[in-house]
């Protein structure tokens, strides 16, 4: 690493402390401190600049004890140990690393040495990984994803607070039994409900359809209702003994969508299709007629929407019972993706699968 990054580091990092100095003198008791696990993958957290003329910046550059050591005050609040799992921008992010992450989390949540994780990851596929744990981690203690929108060596970074803000939500004793949790500028997200939705801004994530589940500021933390959503320790999915993952892909509708391109991804192995539908979950009739083919062939089909906000509703320009198609209701794209992944590995019912996109 270039000394004029190290630099920058530590100086973006000394503002962090400086802010949460106050708040965690008061904080720091004679209590045990709750032991927290961080998890590193990667992404813009641990970004740096390649050059301080430059805009652009490489994911995955600083390692999880450089994170640790760059916000000293974390420590007068848990008793913090770390993990390189990956180190890769999150765009890499894949099934192996999933199902590694997955069973490494399931693993240190069994011990008394853990009470709870954060996972440090990039923001693209953020929403992703949430989700995809919130199904398949079989605990109730707290697990907390946490990244940044600019790099460690950027001026007015946001790494360093976000990363006690995560902390301090895995510390809270409120965040257990919750479902997984993230964690980005001073708002708490349930994994179900959060999407990103800004490509560059810090305010950059958001639950659209059910908004945040709790607001941290400097570590103090004002809790929303928690989701009523099946999750974790209650969810059927177990990927303990799965080395590999159904694949499920995306097709993004538009005017005069062609279905070929659909049948080319089932040829090449794919069990599953998620449509991003144009408005309520929409598509020509080409590709209508396509997949209820395709689907008495054995291939699941869900339907889910392009739009941003809304659901897409069964049965309702498309006749759902009649095609044998599932409507992802909330779900975005990305989401209903890993929802029909983790439940390929039990059916391809989509009277089942319904079922579990009501109830996840
Ligand atoms: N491309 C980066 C990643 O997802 C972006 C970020 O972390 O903000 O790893």
């Amino acid at each position: 690493m270039k000394t004029w990054m190290k630099f920058t580091f530590v100086l973006c990092l000394l503002g962090a402390q400086v802010a949460h100095g106050q708040t965690d003198k008061k904080q720091a008791s004679n209590k045990a401190k709750p032991k927290v696990r961080i998890l590193a993958t990667g992404g813009t957290i641990a970004g740096a600049q390649m050059s301080k003329d430059e805009y652009g910046y490489k994911s995955g550059t600083f390692s999880v004890d450089n994170l640790i050591a760059a916000v000293p005050t974390m420590k007068d609040i848990a008793d913090l140990t770390g993990e390189q799992v990956a180190n890769i921008g999150s765009q890499d992010m894949n099934d192996e690393v999933w199902l590694k992450l997955s069973k490494r989390i399931n693993e240190v949540l069994k011990s008394k040495d853990v009470d709870a994780v954060v996972i440090t990851h990039g923001t693209d596929t953020m929403e992703e990984t949430a989700y995809f744990l919130n199904l398949v981690v079989k605990s109730d203690k707290p697990v907390v994803l946490v990244g940044s929108m600019r790099p460690a060596t950027a001026v007015s970074a946001d790494g360093p607070a976000n990363l006690y803000n995560a902390v301090a939500v895995a510390s809270d004793p409120r965040a257990k039994g919750r479902g997984v949790l993230v964690v980005m500028n001073d708002e708490i997200h349930n994994a179900r409900n959060v999407e990103k939705v800004n490509t560059i801004n810090v305010e950059a994530f958001a639950s659209p359809e059910r908004g945040p589940e709790g607001l941290v500021n400097t570590g103090k933390i004002a809790w929303s209702e928690p989701s009523t959503k099946k999750h974790t320790s209650k969810s059927e999915f177990n990927i303990e003994k799965t080395d590999k993952l159904p694949r499920v892909d995306i097709f993004y509708a538009y005017a005069n969508m062609a279905p070929d391109i659909i049948e080319a991804a089932v040829k090449a192995g794919a069990k599953g299709v998620v449509i991003a539908g144009v408005g309520d979950g929409n598509m020509t009739e080409a590709t209508l007629k396509t997949l209820e083919r395709l689907h008495k062939e054995g291939l699941l089909v869900v339907r889910s929407s392009r739009v941003p906000i809304g659901p897409v509703l069964r049965n309702s320009e498309v006749d759902d019972d009649k095609m044998g198609f599932v409507a992802s209701g909330e779900f975005n794209p990305a989401k209903s993706r890993v929802l029909a992944m983790l439940a390929l590995t039990k059916t391809n019912d989509p009277k089942k699968v319904q079922e579990m996109f009501n109830t996840y």
